[in-house]
């Protein structure tokens, strides 16, 4: 998309048809669906469009001029600030980012102090907020942006999907939240709201009801807003007319009626039991109106999680701890770690420490003490981490510092980027020195 989408032609506050139609390039779920299929669902999603969209849209930024949460990113309108809070909520709830947000922002306070610091140090910045890829992916983007666009966030979706992990959504969210673009965007909490309103009954993690509900969102997402003409001559007429609600005038923006969208399935319309009878859209919703909104939006179930035994060793000389630093690619990348590996099935934790020491380490070791396991998800696993102190039983001098391994000392171990329960290992393990 465009930078200057809609230039040269007038602007217009509703689009030509709204919701969209299933005519020429219909969503592939509903081309395949059978022709009274289609007619329902087409029936369900044309009930006074024109006016359905506008209402949706007044009704929505009403709100959120009214009952917007005060969160520090929406302080100051900051591209970068956008930037880094976006990659940070990827997978991530907003309480759990707001401290990493307000510690990142005293560290690195623009684009060329995080694209100058070392990787090291973002990652530490980073630790606990899980799925680090998003950590070194940032710090690469911002490296590029100061690069190759002189330090300024490029405000095109289309370039912004160029940088490392910057997917639909993210580039959706700075475009339109940072400078203000008419450009669309799907979260979870979107699909559940634009699910319930147009009571959409497909499962919303296939591509197909993606790309539908993105075409949705496109048109409900207002122009870009006060270069538009008709919205200004709608501004002075609602000035005139006392207008349809405060803050209204204020919030007509394509940043703000995404955020909107978010919020509402934030705080309104949540999953499990949706407040309906507070909701600024209820006599928009369809599924409000057929009676169960819960049950949707409908969504098939990932794969199936799947158990696996994990085990580390810890191994002490001089008072230090041997660690290792994880390859820069896959899981905890770029991370310290004490040292070991997964547990292939019928090997017991000590043959694989052992095996996994010697192999990868050079050294040989036996197990001297267990400590208590710990629990940890992944997306598509629960791992048991089994943590064994070890005792040497050789060749251990000959293992000297390298980028990849070290001899960490408790203050020096403070120092590193470990993953959770690695953390959580040493924590309870060496709780005075860690
Ligand atoms: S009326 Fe209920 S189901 Fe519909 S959008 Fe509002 S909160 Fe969600």
């Amino acid at each position: 998309m465009g930078e200057e989408e809609g230039g040269g032609e007038m602007p217009r506050l509703l689009p030509p048809s709204f919701p969209p139609k299933f005519g020429a390039d219909p969503p592939r779920f509903l081309a395949e669906s059978s022709p009274t299929q289609r007619s329902s669902a087409a029936a369900q999603l044309t009930l006074r469009p024109q006016a359905r969209g506008e209402e949706i849209r007044w009704n929505l930024l009403k709100w959120f001029a009214r009952h917007k949460r005060n969160l520090p990113w929406r302080v100051h309108g900051n591209p970068y600030r956008i930037f880094v809070v976006e990659v940070m909520l990827q997978q991530t709830q907003i309480k759990t980012v707001i401290p990493y947000y307000e510690r990142w922002m005293k560290t690195f306070p623009n684009i060329e102090a995080l694209a100058r610091s070392p990787l090291d140090q973002v990652l530490k910045l980073w630790e606990g907020l899980g799925y680090y890829t998003r950590a070194r992916n940032l710090h690469r983007a911002a490296q590029i942006i100061v690069d190759r666009f002189g330090g300024k966030i490029p405000s095109d979706p289309e370039i912004l999907q160029t940088l490392p992990g910057i997917g639909r959504y993210t580039a959706g969210a700075v475009a339109s939240i940072a400078f203000q673009k008419p450009v669309p965007l799907v979260d979870g909490n979107v699909a559940r709201v634009l699910s319930r309103i147009y009571n959409l009954k497909k499962d919303v993690s296939k591509p197909e009801t993606q790309k539908f509900l993105y075409a949705i969102a496109q048109k409900l997402v207002p122009p870009s807003p006060l270069s538009s003409a008709p919205f200004r001559q709608r501004r002075i007429r609602l000035r005139r007319t006392g207008g349809r609600g405060n803050g209204e005038g204020k919030a007509k923006r394509p940043g703000d009626f995404n955020q909107a969208l978010m919020e509402l399935g934030s705080l309104i319309c949540i999953p499990e039991i949706p407040k309906c009878s507070i909701c600024p859209v209820r006599s928009l919703c369809l599924a409000f109106q057929k009676g169960d909104p819960s049950r949707l939006p409908i969504r098939s179930k990932g794969p199936e999680v799947k158990k696996i035994d994990m085990v580390v060793g810890l191994l002490r000389k001089n008072g230090k701890i041997l660690v290792r630093r994880r390859p820069p690619r896959g899981i905890w990348g770029g991370l310290w770690e004490i040292p070991g590996t997964v547990c292939l099935k019928n090997q017991s934790s000590e043959a694989a420490l052992a095996e996994e020491f010697k192999e990868g380490l050079g050294l040989s070791v036996t197990a001297e003490k267990k400590w208590s396991k710990l629990k940890h998800r992944f997306t598509h696993r629960l791992a048991f981490i089994h943590p064994f102190e070890l005792k040497m039983s050789g060749n251990g001098k000959r293992q000297r510092n390298s980028a990849k391994t070290l001899w960490a000392s408790p203050a020096k171990l403070k120092t590193l980027s470990f993953p959770v329960p690695h953390q959580k290992i040493l924590k309870s393990i060496i709780p005075h020195g860690f």
